[in-house]
């Protein structure tokens, strides 16, 4: 695998090369199968298979929750490699940022509700460094887990609105044995914490229960719930154990 460290790296490296065959999967690390099934795919449908890590501060709105995010960049490497991706881009700040956060992308619609809502300036992030992302990459493919439905969302929109020629796959949320949607903050969650962070699947897929009282249920398990809320066809929950943000959806059946 050729690790490219910084931006300049990755574009003396790529010159000239194919961009019909590249396909990205952009990541924050601390990589577990959730990231596994979108590289698997990466790798399988693309001649060059590229993965980003870098944890995008722009995104973040608690400064607490940037310096907490998990770091394991020798596993996270090992894992790239056994899964046989070509390209890991580490990209720096003041590359990505040449003008630091002045120049963005934002959206004005999905992105003001569930996760967008209380976190005013999260998706203006991530959009941003996604389209730079892809834009530095060239890539044709560009693969996202479900679990972040919103996410998924807002980049197939910006990317259909800007004409960007490349193509949004969406992946289904990799699961537990328990239901739990895999996230690299579940390390965070203490033994007492997984075992209730297992039950809140269940209860998003429970029909016969409405959102009020799922939310209901869950606070008084002892988290607290930022939303709970039907969309798109889908019912998302996002709450917090302690100090760690947990979200999910499903679809929602008829
Ligand atoms: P992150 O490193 O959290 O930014 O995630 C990178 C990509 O992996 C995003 O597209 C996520 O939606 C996706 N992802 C994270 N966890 C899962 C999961 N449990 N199942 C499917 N995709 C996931």
């Amino acid at each position: 695998m050729n690790i490219h460290h910084g931006v300049a790296a990755w574009l003396a490296a790529c010159e000239g090369g194919d961009v019909l065959g590249r396909g990205l999967v952009p990541t924050m690390g601390a990589l577990h199968e959730g990231h596994g099934s979108l590289i698997r795919q990466c790798v399988a449908e693309n001649t060059q298979s590229i993965v980003t890590i870098y944890v995008n501060p722009t995104q973040f709105e608690n400064p607490d929750d940037l310096g907490n995010y998990p770091d394991s960049l020798q596993d996270d490497i090992h894992y790239l490699e056994s899964l046989g991706v070509s390209d890991l881009i580490l990209p720096q700040y003041k590359e990505l940022y040449p003008f630091d956060f002045t120049l963005f992308v934002d959206e004005s619609l999905d992105s003001k509700v569930l996760c967008g809502k209380n976190r005013t300036g999260h998706f203006k992030g991530v959009l941003s460094v996604v389209m730079k992302l892809i834009n530095l990459t060239q890539a044709r493919r560009v693969y996202f887990g479900k679990k972040d439905f919103q996410q998924y969302r807002l980049v197939s929109k910006m990317v259909e609105a800007y004409f960007m020629p490349t193509r949004i796959i969406g992946m289904d949320t990799v699961r537990d044995e328990h239901g739990l949607a895999l996230s690299s903050r579940n390390r965070r969650l203490s033994d007492e914490q997984l075992v209730l962070a297992r039950r809140m699947n269940v209860l998003l897929r429970d029909g016969s229960l409405s959102t009020e009282e799922i939310a209901d249920q869950l606070n008084s398990w002892g988290f607290r719930v930022d939303y709970c809320e039907e969309r798109w066809g889908r019912r998302f929950v996002a709450a917090f154990l302690g100090e760690v943000r947990l979200i999910d959806n499903v679809e929602m059946t008829p």
